[in-house]
């Protein structure tokens, strides 16, 4: 091994690989065929236990394809899963029809040890805009059916468009029940911003149900944190519903971390590379993710774009992996110095080029960036004349460079931006400036931040600040502290926002309904009620 320094710099070059990680993984990846080889010669695989225990999901559909995901595991709790240590091979259909009556496409691929036995089919030679359905098969046992769709071709100008955003679902702090609502909804995509499982160790928050084990850091405990996330039925369905995109926050590995740094002190940073490649596998193992995000090492590439058609170009992000340090580690602080410093960086230079250069190629209505934590310039105060105080771990502590985009966005005249937001357990309002502190100045673009879904249990509909916040803060037009999603429909001249809260996580039956609904007309960068 290299020693601690020389390892953190050999792999620390954003979003490269070093050359010596790469050479391993291209090893890994060779001896791939002959475990294939050797599966085709294994007997039918007999199951004792369902092995499609964790569902089938599809995500990051385009026009002419989709990934279809299952993950084999008949002992779903089991770091291994419940299976042999090899590859077996597994059949996936894609039909037209729920009876599939009309197979359009089918195959068969291997679940390999080496990826916890996770299936990610992409499926090419689809109809633009339309919906199928698929399903898997491995020896005897067939999976649930999902459903799935494609986007419309890239030229065309859809009518309409119907989304949910959803984010932080700590498992010990409520149930998923909002997910039942949510695919009553006919929604066509999910997007999910970040806090898909929580880290923490068994009982940390528990109030309704608790994690299992400790706080998880082999690549066998975050297997058994997904698979015991994803065991949830609510979830699991709202998978089988419609395709999802998904992105990160900080729980999927730590809490609060910035690219290789560890909120925690004393922590080397190989152990915490190391741990951070574990993170990211098991993400991929469980998420429907195209095969351009598999992991290398401690990296995964997960920024990425997707247009339906010219009504909405989507840019999701990765706020995580490539951040400098939170300015002034300790916590909230107003806007210094510190947190003004151009040299703070929450993209990193070449997703900030990426997301530049994506911008100006969009011919959409709208440009939506889907991420994860709040970029309103919030403050917070004990009373109205006291000094305010700001996240550094969101967008303020990164102010320069928000600024920066705030400015070329106007600048460039982008159409429409909307920003999608999780992370900070609330819903928000927020309409954007260059300066959000200088309401004189023109609005640039709007913010729809998503509560959490279970995380922090029940919430409150009025906060015991809200007045004082919103009296501080001229570019909140609603805050509430429920929890929930959001439900988005879009069309060409309006986009609106449903905030979608649910009564109680507590107890099952919790009832979903919407609590305010907020709309922006084509053109004018400002919220209004509906
Ligand atoms: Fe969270
Ligand atoms: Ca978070």
């Amino acid at each position: 091994m290299l020693e601690p320094r020389k390892f953190k710099e050999a792999i620390k070059y954003e979003g490269r690989v070093s050359r010596r990680l790469f050479l391993a993984y291209n090893a890994a990846l060779a001896s791939l065929p002959l475990l294939q080889r050797a599966a085709w010669s294994e007997s039918r695989p007999v199951y004792r236990n369902d092995p499609f225990s964790l569902g089938v999901a599809s995500g990051d559909p385009d026009p002419q394809s989709v990934v279809l995901w299952t993950r084999l595991a008949p002992m779903p709790l089991e770091p291994d899963g419940g299976m042999p240590g090899h590859a077996v091979k597994v059949r996936w259909e894609i039909a037209d029809d729920e009876s599939f009556g009309r197979v359009v496409h089918q195959g068969e691929t291997v679940a390999t040890p080496q990826l916890g036995h996770s299936v990610h089919v992409t499926v090419n030679g689809l109809e633009p805009d339309r919906w199928y359905w698929y399903r898997f098969s491995s020896g005897d046992a067939v999976s649930p059916i999902g459903r799935t769709r494609t986007l419309p071709a890239v030229e065309q100008l859809p009518d309409r468009l119907k989304f949910a955003v959803t984010s932080c679902q700590n498992f010990e702090q409520g149930l998923f029940t909002a997910y039942q609502q949510m695919a009553r909804d006919g929604v066509d995509l999910v997007f999910h911003l970040g806090d898909y499982i929580y880290e923490y160790e068994a009982g940390r928050n528990g109030k309704v149900r608790t994690h299992l084990g400790k706080e998880i850091k082999s690549l066998g405990d975050y297997r058994v944190r997904h698979a015991q996330y994803r065991s949830d039925q609510d979830l699991a369905k709202m998978h089988a519903t419609c395709p999802w995109f998904v992105t990160w926050d900080d729980h999927e590995f730590d809490n609060n971390y910035a690219n290789d740094i560890s909120e925690e002190n004393g922590i080397s940073p190989q152990e915490f590379l190391t741990r951070r490649a574990n993170a990211y596998q098991a993400y991929y193992e469980m998420m429907p993710l195209r095969i351009s995000s598999m992991p290398r090492g401690p990296h995964l590439q997960l920024y990425r774009k997707s247009a339906f058609g010219r009504l909405a170009d989507f840019f999701v992000l990765d706020t995580r992996q490539y951040r400098t340090d939170q300015p002034n580690n300790d916590g909230r602080r107003e806007l210094n110095d510190s947190a003004m410093d151009a040299a703070n960086s929450l993209l990193g230079q070449r997703q900030k080029n990426w997301l530049k250069r994506s911008l100006l190629q969009s011919q959409s209505t709208w440009n939506v960036l889907a991420q994860q934590v709040m970029m309103g310039m919030v403050g917070y105060t004990k009373g109205v004349d006291e000094p305010r105080y700001h996240s550094m771990d969101q967008w303020p502590g990164y102010t320069a460079e928000r600024m920066e985009m705030m400015r070329f966005m106007a600048d460039r005249r982008v159409s429409n931006p909307v920003v999608l937001t999780g992370d900070i357990h609330s819903n928000w309002a927020n309409e954007l400036r260059i300066d959000d502190r200088k309401p004189e100045t023109d609005t640039v673009g709007v913010e729809f931040v998503a509560t959490s879904l279970s995380s922090g249990g029940n919430g409150s509909q009025r906060a015991t600040d809200h007045d004082r916040l919103l009296a501080t803060n001229p570019c909140v037009k609603f805050h509430n502290r429920e929890r929930g999603y959001l439900l988005c429909e879009v069309d060409q001249a309006v986009w609106s926002t449903d905030y979608k809260v649910i009564d109680d996580v507590l107890k099952p039956g919790g009832k979903t309904f919407s609590r305010a609904k907020y709309i922006v007309e084509s053109g004018q960068a400002s919220i209004q009620s509906s």
